[in-house]
């Protein structure tokens, strides 16, 4: 036992090691940025033992990837508080509930041993309706998936529930928020309090600097609605 414990340890952090190198590469822009200009550096490009080694990577790549996804959508709960006007959601005909613990380990053991790297927990619902999500989140990072992201439309998002998601280690959290005004944001996002939900942005925005912990945070609007983008001066996002 004593002698397999040094082992296990240096296993565990070669492992983390990768786990952060593979992080860095496919999510951080500069790195990816720099990594990309060397790789196309004509003084490598043109060197033939090069042009072989990166040949046996790609297939590499490409024969693990043949079978596996690369990122995984989980639907943790269909249920929903809004009826949006561009979402078929009212009229889904399919049983309404939240995904059970067990089958969320099983999704999350297979993707961690088929090297899954990215985790969105969201599809069809409001993923924050769910009240495992904290856990959920936990238990994925604890797993060894590197990033895990959700899509929401925050009118669940208070204080609490975010201090919950930031400490469960949710990487990124992209806020439905498709308008800038009272009156067309709940004209799209009917059964939605528009004052509440720039409240919850705002106060996770706060709570971001408080606990000086970053997840990504950015907002999506649908086409025909100005993006955010072009609404930083009043838009609470615009503090990122
Ligand atoms: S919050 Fe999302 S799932 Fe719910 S009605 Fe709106 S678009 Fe559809």
């Amino acid at each position: 036992m004593s002698k397999t414990l040094p082992h296990t340890a240096a296993a565990g952090i070669e492992m983390g090691i990768k786990k952060f190198i593979l992080a860095q590469l496919l999510y951080n822009r500069v790195a990816k940025a720099c990594a990309n200009r060397l790789l196309e550096w004509p003084l490598f490009l043109r060197n033939r033992g090069y042009r072989y080694v990166l040949r046996r990577q790609i297939k590499r790549v490409i024969d693990r990837y043949r079978y596996v996804p690369f990122a995984l959508r989980i639907e943790n709960t269909n249920i929903c508080n809004a009826r949006c006007y561009l979402c078929p959601h009212p009229s889904m005909k399919r049983r309404k509930g939240s995904m059970s613990r067990e089958l969320y380990k099983k999704l999350i053991d297979e993707a961690c041993r088929w090297g899954v790297g990215y985790v969105n927990l969201h599809n069809f619902g409001e993923p924050l309706l769910d009240k495992d999500f904290a856990w959920r989140v936990a238990y994925a990072k604890r797993a060894g998936i590197a990033r895990i992201s959700t899509n929401t439309n925050a009118q669940q998002l208070d204080e609490r529930l975010a201090q919950e998601l930031i400490e469960a280690g949710l990487d990124e959290i992209i806020i439905s928020l498709d308008a800038l005004s009272q009156e067309m944001y709940e004209k799209i996002r009917t059964g939605l309090d528009y004052k509440k939900v720039l409240g919850n942005v705002e106060g996770l925005m706060a709570l971001k600097r408080r606990m000086k912990r970053n997840p990504t945070t950015s907002a999506l609007s649908t086409r025909g609605n100005p993006p955010s983008n072009s609404c930083r001066p009043t838009c609470p996002l615009s503090t990122i």
